[in-house]
């Protein structure tokens, strides 16, 4: 077997031009939609990431303020600057950027975004409210992962969805959107007993790890569709998930890395500012 590639570009280019009408529209409208990301860390990777979401925004017409407070930023000084942007009217949306100085907890500081411009469900309500199945806006790439299996047509009521990784940012809030959707959810973690015992298990397979090559063919049900949220650095600069290549010959389907739920993530990010701007 060789599995189907279950890509997130064609997708991702499309909420793109969903969400540059959206933001047109609200410019005309003059209320424009703004997304200032937070960050407090001179962190390469994450200086990358933010540059690529400036980038992004600019593409669909969503200004995009970069706050660098810097690597030595207190707590209260990163956690008044999100209190302010989220006083702020001609914001829209607002991202934390992490890593944070000094092990400050995102959770902890992400509760002064405004749960209405908390475009990457960052908040601790934010994850509370989707729990309960209220209206909020999820982590980005968490909603990643459902879009693109739904994208795709991969059925996921009724079919047992296993999730390794339990973040608030990834694991958590996809296993609240899969359960959402009627999957059969069961959540692994570092202190699983046996991971491929679990993993073999399911239906659908999604890593959330930030390990390269964590999941193997021997954690794959033959069959399975995988989704593989991970982004690791590899030894030749570029960019793997958490899925070793071997799984395509095992998996019925898996979303690639790069070009699977990294391009989704992004995209899903500017369709949350445009919403959160009442667009
Ligand atoms: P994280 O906060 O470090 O969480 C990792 C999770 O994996 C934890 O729950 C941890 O378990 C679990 N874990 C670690 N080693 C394990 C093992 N050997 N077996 C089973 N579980 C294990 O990471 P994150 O922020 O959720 O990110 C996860 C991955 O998604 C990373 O590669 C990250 O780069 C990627 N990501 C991608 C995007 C995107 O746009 N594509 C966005 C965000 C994140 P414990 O809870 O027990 O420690």
């Amino acid at each position: 077997m060789s599995a189907e590639i279950l890509s997130g570009r064609e997708q991702a280019a499309a909420i793109r031009a969903d969400v540059t009408e959206r933001a047109a529209r609200l410019a005309e409208e003059g209320r424009p939609a703004r997304l200032a990301v937070v960050t407090a860390t001179d962190d390469e990777a994450s200086a990358w990431y933010v540059r690529s979401i400036v980038n992004a925004a600019g593409k669909v017409g969503i200004a995009c303020d970069v706050a660098d407070l810097g690597p030595q930023a207190s707590p209260e000084a990163i956690r008044g600057r999100l209190e302010s942007l989220s006083a702020d009217e001609r914001v829209s949306g607002i991202i934390l950027q992490t890593p944070l100085p000094g092990g400050a907890k995102a959770e902890d500081l992400a509760s002064g975004i405004a749960p209405a411009k908390d475009v990457d469900g960052a908040n601790p309500l934010s994850l509370g409210r989707l729990a309960a199945g209220l209206a909020a806006f999820a982590p980005a790439t968490a909603e990643a992962v459902v879009r693109i299996l739904e994208h795709h047509g991969v059925e996921v009521a009724g079919r047992h969805a296993v999730v390794v990784g339990r973040s608030t940012v990834v694991g958590k809030p996809a296993a609240h959107l899969l359960l959402d959707r009627n999957a059969t959810v069961t959540v692994c973690h570092s202190r699983t007993a046996d991971l491929a015992a679990v993993t073999s298990m399911g239906d659908i397979l999604v890593a959330a790890v930030g390990r390269a090559g964590l999941i193997t063919p021997a954690h794959v049900r033959p069959g399975a569709v995988v989704v593989d949220a991970g982004t690791n650095q590899a030894a030749d600069g570029g960019l793997v998930g958490d899925v070793e290549p071997g799984v395509a010959a095992v998996a019925s389907a898996l979303t690639p890395v790069p070009g699977g739920v990294g391009p989704v993530t992004t995209a899903l990010l500017l369709l949350h500012t445009v919403q959160a701007a009442g667009g």
